[in-house]
């Protein structure tokens, strides 16, 4: 794993919070890093077949051609961009839909940040979200003239910028960008996304890598001079991997995502205009 010769270093020089790199938990987050680099990317073959089956039948072909025929910036910003609608929405019905939930709850299982609990999630939540992310794209012609899954490159390339940047989100590194944080997701972002600080500040900040996208839509939490204490969930999950991927399936046991407070937080409009730490 090279990106822990990057990352370890960096959070022992400037931690946000003091702890050990064989923090509780680590092992079993390295086997979601083993397992979510295979099994996810073989689910979701068999949805996104069905997605360029339904593009193929009912979007136009000369709609798809024209988008094909756009220039490969404006392809791949398009792509960036609707892929992050996509992912906001399938990570907010994550949040807000019990079912969805279950899932997700084990991302958010993580009482210590850092840089591998970004591998951290069940691999039915990680297909979900990269299916929210990718059909969109499919649908609006800009993974190629052709709706087969072939040669279809613009996907992947925004879904591996988006897995390298969700080691740095998750960091254990105390850096504040000022209003750079509303541009691109950064740790002080989603760590918000990860507390368990209250009510009011959970339930925020789901976009993966546009934060003004939460602005859009009502969800953005950027306090300027605060960081989160605590992380993690109410409910109680299993110790091990293999209980925690099994723990969804067990109907009988009642899951309730975690519920925000009903009104909005007035520093959720607040924009993080200045550094408040280093850099
Ligand atoms: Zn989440
Ligand atoms: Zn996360």
């Amino acid at each position: 794993m090279i990106i822990s010769v990057v990352f370890i270093p960096l959070e022992r020089l400037f931690a946000l919070h003091p702890q050990k790199v064989f923090r509780k938990a680590v092992l079993t987050d390295v086997g979601y890093y083993f397992l979510n680099s295979l099994v996810p990317g073989l689910l979701l073959s068999f949805p996104l077949a069905l997605v360029a089956a339904f593009v193929h039948r009912f979007i136009p072909a000369a709609f798809l051609s024209y988008v094909a025929h756009m220039p490969v910036w404006a392809r791949l910003s398009a792509a960036m961009v609707v892929g992050e609608v996509g992912f906001y929405w399938g990570h907010r019905w994550s949040h807000e839909i019990p079912l969805l939930w279950r899932f997700h709850a084990v991302h958010h299982s993580a009482e210590q940040m850092d840089f591998l609990v970004s591998s951290r999630g069940h691999p039915v939540d990680l297909v979900f979200s990269r299916l929210c992310e990718i059909a969109p794209m499919y649908v609006l012609g800009l993974t190629g003239a052709s709706s087969s899954l072939q040669g279809s490159w613009i996907p992947i390339v925004v879904v591996l910028i988006g897995q390298f940047w969700g080691f740095f989100i998750h960091a254990n590194v105390k850096w504040r960008f000022g209003p750079l944080e509303w541009l691109i997701a950064t740790p002080g972002f989603h760590h918000w996304h990860h507390t368990n600080d209250g009510p009011e500040v959970i339930n925020k900040n789901y976009a993966p890598m546009l934060p003004w996208v939460d602005w859009v839509f009502g969800t953005l939490f950027l306090p300027r001079n605060r960081q989160p204490e605590r992380y993690g969930i109410d409910a109680t999950t299993s110790p091990i991997l293999f209980g925690q991927l099994m723990e969804p399936f067990v109907f009988w046991r009642k899951e309730k995502p975690q519920a925000a407070a009903t009104t909005q937080s007035e520093s959720a409009a607040m924009p993080a205009d200045a550094p408040a730490k280093n850099i």
